[in-house]
């Protein structure tokens, strides 16, 4: 008898802990159900890449006095500057501009160095393509205007996704005191110092 009370009190017990663990479980759902989802459904929304985001090099050949400085300042000296010396008007006659992609590590020295500025930065991030030899560039692929996320009427641009509340694109518009999802960065680093002593003391331990 003792020993069938001693089983209901174990089976008792289970019970009372799968329940809590149910709960703790569901208190997670319901903490994020208040939460704007961190992912973004690409192709359909798209990120607003920052202010000085650094994409595809975009060229004005009109500009360019094919001084190659850009190939100088370049860490590997990439972008090919084809000229001819012109004899009428005694300069140098661009007949040819590249930069290869999928070599380039957008670092936009080229840019910043140039001195008729016919070199800009966009905000263009998709190149992918399914054979890297079409990430060469020439002047004439270079020179087309660049896409926009907010110019594009069939996406759905988001910005700072995963730190604004549902439906707030501007985040200058949100209130300190407004949930946001997830921790900032600065939390994060913060947590991870209030841990350190914790991780350093059980290392001690071991
Ligand atoms: S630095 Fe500018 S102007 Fe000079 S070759 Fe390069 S792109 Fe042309
Ligand atoms: S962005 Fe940097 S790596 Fe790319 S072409 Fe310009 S200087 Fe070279």
């Amino acid at each position: 008898m003792l020993n069938f009370l001693n089983k209901v009190g174990d089976y008792a017990k289970e019970t009372v802990q799968a329940a809590r663990y149910i709960g703790q479980g569901l208190s997670v759902t319901f903490d994020h159900m208040q939460r704007r989802p961190v992912t973004v459904q690409y192709p359909y929304e798209k990120l607003i890449p920052s202010e000085r985001f650094r994409g595809r090099i975009h060229f004005e050949f009109d500009k360019c006095i094919s001084c190659e400085v850009c190939v100088r300042v370049c860490p590997i000296n990439l972008p090919v500057v084809d000229w001819e010396f012109n004899k009428e008007s005694k300069k140098k006659q661009l007949k040819h501009y590249s930069i290869d992609f999928g070599v380039c590590i957008f670092c936009a020295n080229c840019v910043e160095y140039c001195p008729t500025n016919c070199l800009s930065v966009t905000e263009e991030y998709e190149l992918s393509t399914y054979d890297r030899h079409e990430l060469n560039f020439d002047n004439v692929a270079m020179g087309r205007l660049p896409y926009k996320v907010t110019e594009d009427p069939a996406v759905t641009p988001l910005r700072e996704l995963a730190y604004l509340p549902e439906g707030v694109m501007n985040p200058h518009e949100v209130p300190h005191t407004t949930r946001r999802a997830g921790l900032r960065p600065e939390e994060i680093l913060q947590q991870m110092e209030q841990n350190l002593p914790e991780q350093k003391a059980e290392k001690t331990k071991a």
